[in-house]
């Protein structure tokens, strides 16, 4: 864990209340403490979790999102813009390897082993997710959501 992390969302972010924008660095800190966490725990599971992308823009969001729906290709994600905790710093795409000699794990695959690495650091795993699979993606659980359900 460094210090030297500057977010990239300024204060008042406007798609933010005032009260979860007050929470923001804080659950951004508890976040990435997580995420160092999880690093770990994959490592002695034989797991790389690469250089984790963290923030989305607003407007990569929105261009994802249009993706399948009013843009060609398949649907990516029910997050419109300001709605992903990409948005916010609060979620990362991990880019999961096997280490050169990972320990034997029987039958489970590299994305079940994640799985159960993402749980023991209590973050919210992409695995899991009803609507659209994804499981290189982990979040903060219960991130403040975005702007327009306040
Ligand atoms: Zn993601």
């Amino acid at each position: 864990m460094t210090n030297a992390y500057k977010s990239p969302i300024q204060p008042g972010a406007k798609a933010l209340n005032p009260r979860a924008t007050a929470l923001l660095p804080d659950l951004q800190t508890e976040f990435l403490v997580k995420l160092a966490r999880l690093r770990f725990v994959c490592s002695q599971h034989g797991i790389n979790i690469g250089k984790p992308l963290i923030h989305r823009s607003a407007a990569t969001q929105k261009m994802l999102y249009c993706q399948g729906r009013t843009r060609p290709g398949s649907i990516v994600t029910n997050a419109d813009a300001w709605q992903s905790p990409h948005q916010y710093d609060l979620a990362a795409d991990c880019q999961l390897s096997w280490m050169p000699k990972p320990p034997n794990h029987g039958e489970l695959d590299l994305h079940t082993t994640f799985g159960i690495c993402v749980s023991t650091v209590k973050l919210t795993w992409g695995g899991n997710f009803r609507s659209i699979h994804d499981p290189c993606h982990v979040e903060l659980p219960g991130w403040p959501k975005g702007a327009k359900t306040y």
